[in-house]
C-alpha cells in the first residue's frame, strides 16, 4: 500500500471517528450526528400519512394496492424519501465506499422510528460475485450499526442471494420481479420469528418481497422491511 494511500486511509478514519463535520454541507457540527441541524431539518423526512405495509402515500393504514395484491412482508419504515440529497448521498455511498455514510443513515433510520418486538435482523444479501466487485455490503454496514444500537441479534450468513443477477436499478420496473424471482436461499429455522430486513433503498420492493417469500417458506412469522429511503411512485 503506497503511504499516500495509508494516510489517506487514516484520514477517513479519523473523519468517521471524530467527525464533527455535516457530511452535506461540510459545516462543523455538535449536534452528535453526522449532519448538521439545518441539513438535517431539510431532509426529506418519509412522514405524510402512509400504508403501513408498503409504505407508499395513502391516508388508509394498509393502501389499495396492498388488499388487493397482499406482499410477503407485513410492514416497512422507511425513514425517507428517496429524493435530494437522498439521491447523491447513496451513489456516493455504494460507489465511493463511503462507509461513513453508514452511520448517517443509521441515525437517520431510527429517529422516528424504533425496532420493535424483533427477534433477528436481517440484511439484503448481495451475490458474493457483487460482494467483490463493490467491496462492501452496502446494508449489512448499516445493518450491523442498527442491530448494535438496537440490541438486536443480527444474521448475516443463514440468507444467501445463489444467483447472480444483472443489478436491479439497471431494468425495467416490470422485469425487476422477474429478475430477482428465486434467487435467495436461507438455512435457517426461522419458525415462529419476527424478522427486520434491512436494505439501502426501495423502489418497486421486488428484491424485499422476494426476500421476505424466502423468509416465511423458513418459517418467519412477521417480516419487516427497514429502509433508509423509499422512492414513492406507485409502479
Ligand atoms: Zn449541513
Ligand atoms: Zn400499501
Amino acid at each position: 500500500m503506497k503511504i499516500k494511500q495509508i494516510i489517506n486511509n487514516c484520514a477517513k478514519f479519523n473523519h468517521w471517528l471524530f467527525s464533527s463535520q455535516c457530511l452535506l454541507c461540510a459545516a462543523s457540527t455538535n449536534t452528535g450526528k453526522d449532519v448538521c441541524q439545518d441539513c438535517f431539518d431539510a431532509l426529506p423526512w418519509h412522514t405524510a400519512p402512509h400504508c403501513q405495509q408498503c409504505g407508499l402515500l395513502s391516508n388508509h393504514p394498509i393502501c389499495g394496492h396492498c388488499l388487493k395484491e397482499p406482499l410477503d412482508f407485513d410492514a416497512t419504515f422507511a425513514a425517507l424519501r428517496y429524493e435530494f440529497p437522498l439521491d447523491a448521498l447513496m451513489q456516493q455511498y455504494k460507489y465511493g465506499s463511503a462507509l461513513q455514510t453508514a452511520r448517517l443513515f443509521a441515525q437517520l433510520m431510527i429517529t422516528h422510528h424504533t425496532l420493535h418486538n424483533i427477534d433477528v435482523m436481517i440484511p439484503m444479501p448481495l451475490h458474493p460475485q457483487r460482494l467483490q466487485e463493490r467491496g462492501f455490503n452496502q446494508s449489512l454496514e448499516i445493518a450491523k450499526l442498527l442491530a448494535k444500537q438496537s440490541n438486536i441479534p443480527l444474521d448475516y450468513t443463514s440468507c444467501t442471494r445463489t444467483k447472480y443477477t444483472p443489478p436491479q436499478a439497471s431494468l425495467p420496473l416490470k422485469e425487476r420481479a422477474k429478475n430477482i424471482k428465486g434467487v435467495f436461499a436461507c438455512s435457517a429455522n426461522l419458525a415462529g420469528k419476527r424478522i427486520a430486513i434491512v436494505d439501502d433503498v426501495m423502489t418497486t420492493g421486488a428484491s424485499l418481497n422476494e426476500l421476505s417469500k424466502t423468509l416465511k417458506k423458513a418459517g418467519a412469522a412477521h417480516v419487516e422491511c427497514w429502509v433508509v429511503a423509499r422512492t414513492l411512485q406507485k409502479y
